[in-house]
């Protein structure tokens, strides 16, 4: 079947005991399982062969999605497992990451502290900065794509969702894609964009997201491009006197208009604030 990725191959009847619900998105679910043979609680996202079948955008980004994940191992960015046909289901076999998004982690706590927004976020920084050296930009991150786990004694951050992900070889990236609410301008536009200063501006979002307990660019009912024009335009509202003039100042220098104008994922893992 040439709709299937050729990384992907049957699972042996039974393997996987399938629990409850992780997640869910357009196109796939997201579920905890357990692996029979090992024990090991695993979470595999789904995606119905029928709907692969008949879209060639969706077998592109699920091969991809594969090849992606089988190339990079990192602590702090989920593990690939395997990919498997269960029925009429395609599923991407990766570890369980325990624990919860950082999206529902902040709305717990309204905002988060400034060591601690370091602390959390300079572990997604090793990671993106792990991906872009290994030529590949994410062109996904948001607080729900960090997931967090903070059991007594340790905070464990791992970046998931390779869906949207692409390796890239020296061309600039077109595609428009992504929550508009993290896309940064240039990828709204439809200008050729560099990927790995677009994940800058996305880092930025997530950054005035945790600091400040909202997100800096919100739609408006009623008002469809207005959410795009706001972006575009880097028209949000200035973080407020309660955090400190160097986080004020790593956010305003990262939602900049001019794609190599932003700091870089480089300067910011330099930067004292993110420092250990
Ligand atoms: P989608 O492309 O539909 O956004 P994701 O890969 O982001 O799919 O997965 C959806 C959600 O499922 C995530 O936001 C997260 O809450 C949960 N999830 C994904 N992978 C894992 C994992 N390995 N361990 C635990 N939860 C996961
Ligand atoms: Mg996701």
């Amino acid at each position: 079947d040439s709709s299937i990725p050729r990384a992907v191959s049957e699972a042996s009847a039974g393997q996987y005991i399938f629990q409850r619900l992780l997640g869910a998105g357009s196109f796939s679910k997201v579920k905890l399982a357990v692996d029979r043979r090992t024990g090991d609680a695993v979470a595999v996202k789904m995606m119905d062969i029928d709907e692969v079948r008949q879209s060639v955008r969706l077998q592109e980004t699920l091969s991809r999605e594969i090849e992606i994940l089988q190339r990079i191992r990192h602590p702090n960015i989920v593990r690939f497992r395997e990919a498997t046909l269960m029925k009429d289901t395609i599923c991407i076999v990766m570890d369980y990451v325990p624990g919860q998004e950082l999206f529902q982690y902040v709305a717990r706590k309204k905002r988060l502290g400034e060591q601690e927004t370091a602390k959390i976020l300079r572990e997604v920084l090793v990671a993106i900065k792990h991906l872009h050296q290994n030529n590949i930009v994410h062109r996904d991150l948001k607080l729900e794509n960090i997931l967090i786990d903070d059991r007594v004694g340790r905070v464990k951050v791992t970046l998931v969702d390779f869906g949207l992900a692409r390796i890239v070889r020296n061309y600039p990236l077109m595609t428009r894609c992504g929550s508009e609410e993290y896309a940064a301008p240039e990828v709204i536009v439809g200008e050729p964009y560099d990927g790995r200063l677009s994940d800058a501006w996305s880092f930025g979002v997530i950054m005035y997201a945790c600091l400040i307990g909202s997100l800096p660019f919100n739609p408006e009912s009623g008002k469809p491009r207005a959410l795009a024009e706001k972006i575009v335009s880097v028209n949000y509202r200035a973080p407020d006197e309660r955090i400190s003039s160097t986080a004020a100042y790593i956010v305003k220098s990262l939602l900049v208009r001019e794609p190599n104008r932003r700091l870089t994922i480089g300067e910011l893992l330099r930067h004292p604030f993110f420092a250990t």
